[in-house]
């Protein structure tokens, strides 16, 4: 028997342990994933968390309720991939030998290194809502907020999904709105970057419904700490910004065990061929979803498309063909603007995120770059696919190239 080790079972390698298995069983191969725990957690639904929209409904499953039967899941901190004997060493103290490694460990954040997140003011005033603990006290707290200023900082890029902080704003606006407390309300976003978002057309069309919205932006704010007892956010350009809550994205970086094996970059991402998905630096080794380096968003989205290509890519190296160069960065993702409605943007390495109607193109239902409720109800739909389709490896009719029909430049 030969073995596919999967470090992750998230999102990206949930979906490949299954697509995999259904290419591979009774070829003489066994999928192996590992995972610290049974907790699967649909991350999306994070972002509703805080403001107690539609609670923690379906967040959580065990994960094995999701693999294929005949996929081997293993629950322990993995500690190191020893690349030189082809296993990886697990908490528990298992080494276990592979053919071919899959790296899917996701990304993780890291209040610790900017100084003042964590300390006397974490979870009293300083919140995140990228973890389920943090955004069920950052929900706690805004239940007992009357006024004042809440401030949104993204500390630097790159963070999993890039749009989430944006959504945040919409949906505080329109919750403030909602409580009737608006006029006491003052939003502002930090973000390092000098728009509301990476991609001129989408930053310009992200950045009108900001202001529409009354969010002040402080662009260019590249945070250098927080003072918990002043309640002031600095920048390292002598920026001071005060806050009464401060929802910090925090830096993000790889999972610790891939820079432990001293495979990866800087931030401990994975470098990874951002065409065929294979590890550069590694034999026998793909990569896909947050783990890797590439300079495309990370989202569940992206990881589906991801998987597709390098189910394909897999079956190749088997056959003992060199992959195909097919990943091209196709991203897309529905941004939540509060009141019921939507945008939705689609875009790949080449092509930044264009109006139109997608997926069919000319009818649609939903609209690119344009706020409507359509998307609002795809977004809404998402989880449902997410469980239902995204994860068990189901194909979806969506192709993991990125379409140029339908799009207006
Ligand atoms: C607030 C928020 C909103 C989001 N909204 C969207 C959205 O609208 N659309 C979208 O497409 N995406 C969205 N995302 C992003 C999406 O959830 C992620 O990009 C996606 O889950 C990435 O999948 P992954 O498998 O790479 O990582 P993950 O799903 O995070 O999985 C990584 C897995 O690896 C395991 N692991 C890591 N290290 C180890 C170790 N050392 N030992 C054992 N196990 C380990 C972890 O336990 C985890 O299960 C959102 C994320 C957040 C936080």
């Amino acid at each position: 028997m030969k073995r596919i080790v999967i470090v992750g079972g998230g999102t990206a390698g949930t979906m490949m342990a299954n697509k995999l298995t259904r290419e591979l069983t009774g070829r003489g191969w066994v999928i192996t994933v590992i995972d610290r725990d049974n907790n699967h957690i649909y991350q999306p639904g994070l972002l509703f968390v805080p403001f107690g929209m539609d609670g923690e409904k379906d967040l959580i499953r065990p994960r094995l309720r999701f693999l294929e039967p005949g996929v081997e899941l293993v629950l322990s901190e993995l500690e190191q991939i020893e690349p030189e004997a082809q296993q990886v060493a697990l908490a528990n103290g298992m080494r276990i030998p592979y053919d071919l490694l899959i790296v899917a460990t996701g990304t993780r954040i890291l209040p610790e290194e900017t100084p003042g997140l964590l300390g006397p003011g974490w979870q009293r005033d300083i919140f995140d809502f990228y973890t389920l603990e943090g955004a069920r006290a950052l929900h706690r707290r805004l239940e007992q907020f009357e006024g004042g200023k809440i401030v949104l900082n993204v500390v630097g890029m790159p963070i999993k999904c890039p749009v989430a902080p944006l959504e945040f704003m919409f949906l505080a606006d329109a919750w403030a709105t909602e409580r009737g407390i608006r006029n006491k309300v003052e939003l502002t976003y930090a973000t390092p970057l000098d728009a509301a978002f990476t991609k001129p057309k989408a930053a310009a069309a992200l950045g009108d419904l900001l202001e529409k919205k009354h969010v002040h932006v402080e662009s260019d704010f590249s945070a250098s700490e927080a003072d918990p007892e002043a309640k002031v956010l600095r920048s390292y350009d002598g920026r001071a910004v005060d806050y009464d809550i401060l929802v910090t994205v925090p830096l993000h970086g790889g999972d610790a065990a891939i820079a432990r094996s001293g495979m990866g970059d800087d931030f401990g991402f994975l470098p990874t061929h951002p065409n065929t998905l294979q590890a550069t630096e590694v034999d026998n080794t793909f990569a896909l979803g947050d783990a890797t380096d590439l300079p495309t968003s990370k989202a569940g989205a992206v990881a589906h498309f991801q998987a597709e290509v390098l189910v394909e890519n897999v079956l190749r190296h088997i056959r003992g063909l060199p992959p195909e160069a097919a990943f091209d960065g196709h991203a897309n993702c529905f941004i939540e603007t509060g009141h019921g409605k939507a945008i939705l943007i689609d875009f790949n390495y080449e092509t930044e995120p264009l109006p139109g109607r997608f997926p069919i193109p000319g009818i649609g239902p939903f609209h690119l770059l344009e706020e409507s409720h359509v998307n609002h109800w795809g977004k809404l739909a998402f989880r449902w696919a997410y469980w239902n389709l995204l994860v068990k490896g189901e194909e979806l009719p969506l192709d993991h190239r990125m379409a140029l029909a339908g799009k207006w430049s």
